[in-house]
């Protein structure tokens, strides 16, 4: 890519062939500065391997804090192998950008190293083009041999639990949206969880062979608990006025935006749980065992889709999960 005095060879060069990670779950044989990496898998692992793209004005605001968006790319991804209960280890990354500007690349890549170094996560090869505002990064973890968690173990009887609160980042985004909104200690808490989400790596990895089904939280409780249920072939039964929702969130949204969050909003990347109940109390001991939140919302039972309850009473959440391509509610462009 031809930018402003910057090469292509000195902005990798510069910004991303790091040295730094810890020692990660894999060994690296050859990193940044080949055609390509080569990985060693530790003996009696699979790979667990996950990609995601994050589009300017898509998935992320126009002129948002580049820091952000380097650790979003990266946590987006973290969450996906803490859903299967997988160790990260490597990363690729592919960067599409319209300028190479150093004050943005120098954001970027500390939100994103902070969080690789956090996770053990090395940086082993890219791609850097001109263009759009695009980010995609492949990550590559390892998990004990046939033992990732995956979302279609949940069976009849079994509970449904959610890690950390929902809808907080739905609702910092739509602070992020409206720059005229005061920004009070609530609405920077749910700003923060917008920008800079925590995956669930360590929980996840505990939860391996307690819970029976896994998925991240991505894009709102409704239509992800909708898919954990098809894909394990169960009816799910939820009342919403068990759903963990912040104080922060409950300061800044009625009741009923609060429920919208958490059902429809997305971004939240904690990690939905269907776990059998004689299991459930080491599921709460390894939630506990990692500081992490943990609320039991529902169960499972014979049947198929969603069943959501208010205060025992049928009820209709107003915003469906969201769909790049069905509708949906939650995307925007600028
Ligand atoms: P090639 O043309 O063989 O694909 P490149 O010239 O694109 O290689 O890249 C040179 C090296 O730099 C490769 O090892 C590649 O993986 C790495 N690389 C390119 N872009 C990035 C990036 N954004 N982040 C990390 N590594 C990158
Ligand atoms: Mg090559």
């Amino acid at each position: 890519m031809a930018g402003a005095g910057l090469g292509e060879f000195e902005l990798i060069r510069r910004y991303f062939a790091r040295a730094g990670a810890r020692p990660g779950a894999g060994t690296t044989i050859l990193g940044i500065g080949d055609d390509a990496a080569v990985l060693r898998v530790p003996a009696g692992c699979d790979l667990v391997a996950a990609v995601d793209t994050i589009v300017e004005g898509r998935h992320f605001l126009g002129g948002s804090d580049p820091r952000s968006i380097g650790h979003r790319a990266l946590a987006v991804n973290l969450s996906d192998l803490a859903a299967m209960g997988a160790i990260p280890a490597w990363a690729t990354l592919a960067l599409t950008l319209p300028a190479a500007d150093p004050d943005w690349l120098e954001g970027f890549a500390a939100g994103f190293f902070d969080l690789a170094r956090a996770h053990g996560v090395e940086l082993v090869g890219g791609d850097t083009t001109a263009g759009p505002l695009t980010i995609s990064v492949q990550i590559l973890g390892v998990v004990p041999a046939g033992e990732a968690l995956r979302r279609d173990g949940a069976r009849p009887g079994d509970l449904i639990a959610v890690t950390g609160t929902l809808g907080d980042a739905g609702a910092g985004l739509e602070i992020a949206r409206s720059p005229e909104r005061p920004r009070d200690a609530h609405a920077q808490e749910l700003l923060r969880r917008y920008e800079f989400p925590a995956p669930r790596v360590a929980f996840g990895r505990a939860a391996r062979g307690i819970a029976s089904a896994a998925m991240d939280v991505s894009d709102g409780l409704a239509g992800d608990l909708a898919k954990l249920a098809a894909a394990s072939g169960v009816a799910a039964v939820v009342d919403v006025e068990g759903l963990p929702l912040s104080a922060a969130l409950q300061a800044v949204a009625s009741p009923d935006e609060a429920l919208d969050h958490a059902l429809g909003g997305g971004d939240d990347y904690e990690l939905l749980l269907a776990v059998a109940p004689a299991a459930a109390p080491r599921l709460a001991a390894a939630a506990a065992g990692t500081a992490t939140p943990f609320t039991v919302i529902g169960t499972c039972r014979a049947g198929d889709g969603v069943c959501w309850t208010r205060g025992g009473r049928p009820f209709v959440p107003r915003r469906g999960g969201f769909d790049h391509f069905g509708g949906a509610s939650t995307q925007f462009t600028d």
